[in-house]
């Protein structure tokens, strides 16, 4: 009775009169109008030709890329090609942040390519926004966001560019690869030594974002190793739907006991490097999070590192 009594009597907390919390501002979120679009303007295109869109979405931006082009060496495998990384410069600090992510897509057995939407248009095309952004702050360090060809072939403008770069100018690397869905950020490997400065940064960016972010002790090899072979700071970044990621944790860190059927293979393994690898797989709001993650993390990094 007096539970009842309570309950008649007393108000409803007056939450509904309360004024809003007011939302930090957004203006990615608010400002950029289409992400599918754009990606649609490379997936499926050849090499050189998804390097000249994003070169144009840089300028479409107000940024002023520069291309590095470089050759490589014949392998058995492939023969010297001629490459370019994209690379736009933010700032004039003394040290550098590099935010890498590369652009060619994977040459399939049949000589097409492969789409190159999920693996690795979308993150390419989120660090022409990113460095919108980026471009509109006050910085320590000097931001190089740099879109790197010639990944799939052995890393090779990753490569390029450390020979170029690497004497001892670079603070840390961010490399983002592989934008699969939408509900968690992978991130790693864990089990290269040097980089806590920068894991401890990511952490607190995906806290202040609200981004679900998931430790990788073996994460899969991109244009990071490039950077870790100098000894560079860095961490490699992915995403996928939460289940997804869990699967692919358990596969590359999970050993024997896993708890997977063997031979199990994450959805994503079947969808990158394939014909598969096309708008179809593309998401959104992963898109929208990476960007706003990468921001965040280049934020922290700058006001963290020397
Ligand atoms: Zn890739």
């Amino acid at each position: 009775m007096a539970l009842a009594c309570a309950t008649t009597t007393v108000t409803e907390p007056d939450l509904a009169l309360r004024p809003e919390t007011p939302r930090k501002p957004q203006p990615a979120e608010r400002s950029w109008d289409d992400p599918l679009a754009e990606l649609t303007r490379i997936v499926g295109r050849e090499n050189a030709e998804r390097g000249d869109e994003l070169l144009a979405l840089f300028r479409e931006r107000g940024l002023a890329p520069q291309v590095q082009e470089f050759r490589t060496e014949a392998t058995e495998r492939s023969p010297s090609q001629v490459g370019r990384n994209l690379i736009v410069t933010i700032g004039d600090g003394p040290r550098d942040i590099v935010v890498g992510a590369h652009y060619d897509a994977i040459r399939l057995r049949d000589g097409t390519v492969s789409g190159g939407a999920v693996d690795n248009g979308a993150a390419s095309v989120v660090l022409t926004r990113a460095a919108q952004t980026l471009a509109g702050r006050q910085l320590r360090h000097r931001v190089r966001v740099v879109l790197f060809d010639l990944e799939e072939i052995g890393l090779r403008g990753s490569s390029a560019y450390i020979v170029s770069e690497g004497d001892g100018r670079i603070a840390a690397m961010v490399n983002a690869d592989v934008i699969a869905g939408d509900g968690t950020l992978m991130y790693g490997p864990t089990s290269h030594e040097g980089n806590d400065a920068v894991y401890r940064s990511l952490r607190v960016a995906c806290t202040a974002t609200g981004v679900s972010c998931m430790e990788f002790p073996r994460y899969p090899p991109s244009d990071d190793r490039s950077f870790q072979a100098a000894g560079i700071p860095n961490v490699s970044i992915g995403m996928n739907e939460t289940v997804a990621a869990h699967q692919m944790w358990l596969v590359l860190n999970g050993g024997a006991e896993s708890g997977l059927e063997s031979g199990f293979m994450p959805a994503v393994f079947r969808v990158i490097h394939t014909p598969e690898d096309t708008m179809q797989h593309a998401n959104e709001t992963a898109m929208r999070r990476l960007h706003d993650l990468i921001v965040a993390l280049v934020l922290e990094l700058d006001k963290t590192l020397e």
